[in-house]
């Protein structure tokens, strides 16, 4: 919120900007890196709407705007680094699936977390997934160790009897993070850990829609025992796709304009929650206890790493469009490559070296 006002208060502030967007633009295409067996295209779509992906605990303030989005380059941007540790070892990843999930669903999501790592004898073309995790890589810790390139999905607990209702609140989460490390064998894992909560759509979630798409944070020690990184997803498909799958799905007063985008692997629900899990991963990676890095002087509403480029998801988005993305020949939208085959539509995050959002379809 703050970052707005110096946007609208301050002409100095505006131009510096300009110069710097300007700077950036050019020092970008000097590194120019393009994919020409691509097609694409810029939709002029806006970004979302209402603004969704929001973290932490108590964020729902109604300081969700899109003021914080930064296409351009901007020295502005007051992430800071405060001491606190990033997932800097290999990361495992334990999947939590809440409700009822199809198995086709549960192997598209995961065929998104595998292709974050993907061993060397595998080759996925560029602009892949991989690719996109190196922005999040660049961030390190205070012994200058960086964020870990490893990602592994090491274990699964289904819960499909909602054992916990149908209606999760940020304390009730932790219960069913209880349940599934009482189970073996799925362990306590505060080192490298990062329990991932995925419900299915017939389940709701405190604030889920009107302020929240995804959320991280970690669990009490006087709740669980133990302080783990979490974070949690909701598939979005019946309950909001137009805010929480978007551009997937459009709100109603959108509909004269471009539409819908076709979503890469034709689940809207699925498709949109692959970005958001992206989204949550970054952060819980760069900011697992809420003490590493993020912009903002109020650590219970800090604009994480995701928020800074949230909605965005190519070159030129600067004109608060998304930006260049690209189609398959069936018309379906993406813009990065994974395992087996398969393309995910995942917005850019927040590079410390570039000091502006970056994915790798980026065109200049
Ligand atoms: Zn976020």
């Amino acid at each position: 919120m703050s970052t707005f006002l110096l946007f609208s208060t301050s002409s100095c502030a505006q131009l510096l900007i300009l110069i710097l967007f300007l700077a950036n633009h050019a020092q970008c295409h000097a590194t120019s890196k393009q994919h020409h067996h691509y097609t694409y295209h810029n939709p002029k779509l806006p970004p979302p709407p209402t603004t969704n992906h929001t973290d932490t605990k108590y964020e729902d303030k109604g300081e969700f705007t899109s003021s914080k989005r930064f296409e351009g380059s901007s020295n502005l941007v007051d992430l800071k680094y405060h001491m606190g540790p990033v997932l800097s070892s290999p990361i495992n990843i334990y999947l939590i699936w809440y409700g009822k999930w199809a198995p086709s669903q549960q192997l598209l999501i995961k065929d998104f977390l595998l292709s974050i790592s993907t061993p060397h004898h595998q080759t996925i073309p560029s602009p892949s997934v991989s690719e996109w995790w190196h922005t999040v890589s660049y961030y390190t810790d205070q012994t200058g160790a960086n964020i870990s390139q490893s990602v592994l999905v090491v274990g699964e607990y289904s819960d499909t009897k909602y054992s916990h209702g149908k209606y999760l609140t940020r304390l009730t989460i932790q219960e069913v993070i209880i349940s599934a490390v009482r189970t073996k064998p799925f362990p306590v894992d505060h080192k490298n850990g990062i329990y991932l909560i995925l419900t299915s759509e017939d389940v709701s979630m405190q604030d889920y829609c009107r302020a929240v798409c995804g959320f991280h944070y970690f669990t009490f020690p006087s709740m669980v025992g133990y302080t783990l990184p979490y974070a949690w997803v909701g598939n979005s498909g019946k309950q909001c796709p137009e805010v929480c799958a978007y551009p997937f799905a459009v709100p109603g007063y959108m509909k004269d304009g471009p539409g819908a985008l076709r979503p890469p692997n034709g689940d809207i629900g699925i498709d949109g929650m692959i970005s958001v899990i992206a989204h949550e991963l970054a952060e819980v990676s760069s900011n697992p206890l809420v003490n590493a890095w993020y912009a903002g002087e109020d650590p219970t509403a800090p604009t994480e790493i995701g928020d800074l480029c949230e909605g965005l998801y190519g070159s030129g988005g600067g004109g608060g469009y998304i930006g260049q993305i690209m189609k398959d020949r069936n018309g379906r939208s993406f813009n990065m490559n994974g395992r087996r085959g398969k393309k995910f539509l995942v917005q850019w995050i927040w590079s410390p070296v570039l000091k502006a959002c970056a994915g790798p379809n980026a065109l200049d």
